[in-house]
């Protein structure tokens, strides 16, 4: 990953994610490695909006389950669960499907990087109003200086690096 000074406000030092995609042989060993880690373990994937849409729908194929988009407010067309958060710079409401996951489906979380553990601690949040539970969250990158994980220690949880 690269860092972009200054985005998306001044002073944030954004951890730009759009390289390791490009990387085939980087991409393909980060989903066969999470694969490989959670085989069997879940009924459906959910990714968060927008880079855990590519890397969870990848991984949703691979493990030949179904996937699920957590979405930005405003954005899913059916009823929905909606969850208010903090993020590093400003606040976001996530949203899911209401009927996307089953009572007692295993879900797996999947997204790039954990910087202050919001928007996980929403997504989770979101998947136990549907009924469902969380078995695991697997993520690229933890910015450990920011403390996200701390907000996130009932969860078996997995970054595949860390700054
Ligand atoms: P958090 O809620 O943990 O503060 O922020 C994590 C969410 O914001 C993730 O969905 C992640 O994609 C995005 N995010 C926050 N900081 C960064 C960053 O430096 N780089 C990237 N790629 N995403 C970030």
């Amino acid at each position: 990953m690269r860092d972009i000074p200054d985005f998306p406000e001044e002073g944030v030092v954004f951890k730009d994610f759009t390289p390791v995609l490009l990387d085939r042989r980087l991409r393909d060993r980060i989903v066969t490695d999470t694969v490989d880690r959670r085989r069997g373990q879940v009924d459906v994937v959910a990714g968060i909006e927008a880079r855990g849409f590519i890397l969870g729908s990848m991984v949703a194929h691979a493990l030949g389950v179904g996937f699920v988009p957590v979405r930005k407010g405003g954005k899913l067309p059916a009823a929905v669960h909606s969850q208010s958060y903090t993020l590093e710079y400003g606040t976001a409401t996530l949203e899911i499907h209401q009927d996307a996951v089953s009572h007692h489906e295993r879900v797996l979380v999947v997204d790039d990087v954990l910087a202050t553990g919001g928007t996980l601690a929403a997504t989770c949040e979101l998947i136990e109003r549907c009924g469902a539970s969380v078995a695991a969250i697997e993520l690229v990158l933890e910015i450990e200086e920011l403390g996200g994980r701390g907000r996130l220690g009932g969860y078996d949880l997995h970054c595949l690096t860390s700054v």
